[in-house]
């Protein structure tokens, strides 16, 4: 991600973000965020989320590391006091942290990492990443991305045939 969108989201939320670009031998997040663009607006939202019910419920934890993944959005993180993860009565609250990050995970499924549009997952060889049809089309860097699922290979087969023929006409 482009630093300027990065420091909008650590300057934002510094605690949860205290590791962003740390000692790489102890966080993965001395990389910051490992994806493209189109991910700012979920990234920026969840870690809201998870800043917020971290001050109400006194579950602290800061980011280790965020990045795309087969085409989806990974974030991983570490509690601030290691013993909260063993007392039962926390443990409801490391579900629900753990249902924000699984949230992030599923939506990024459906958004084009490049532009934020919906998009679908793509592959260039064993190469995957969730594009959109415009995204694909247009981007020098990603024009050999298929969809991998078969029906939506034949749609924008059928959007490029449209094209074709409106040219014609
Ligand atoms: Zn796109």
């Amino acid at each position: 991600m482009t630093e300027e969108l990065e420091l909008k989201i650590v300057e934002r939320f510094p605690g949860i973000c205290a590791n962003y670009k740390g000692d790489m031998s102890s966080t993965c997040f001395a990389f910051g965020f490992q994806c493209d663009d189109g991910w700012y607006d979920l990234i920026y939202n969840t870690i809201r989320k998870l800043d917020f019910f971290s001050q109400i419920s006194g579950v602290g934890i800061t980011i280790e590391q965020v990045k795309e993944k087969f085409g989806e959005l990974r974030i991983y993180y570490n509690p601030l006091d290691m013993s909260l993860l063993a007392e039962d009565k926390s443990k409801f609250a490391w579900g629900i942290v753990n249902d924000i990050i699984d949230n992030a995970t599923t939506t990024s499924k459906n958004t084009c990492e490049v532009c934020g549009k919906k998009g679908t997952l793509c592959a260039k060889g064993s190469w995957c990443k969730t594009l959109c049809y415009n995204t694909v089309r247009n981007t020098e860097e990603y024009k050999e991305f298929i969809p991998v699922s078969e029906w939506l290979k034949a749609l924008w087969t059928t959007l490029d045939k449209a094209k074709e023929n409106q040219y014609k006409n």
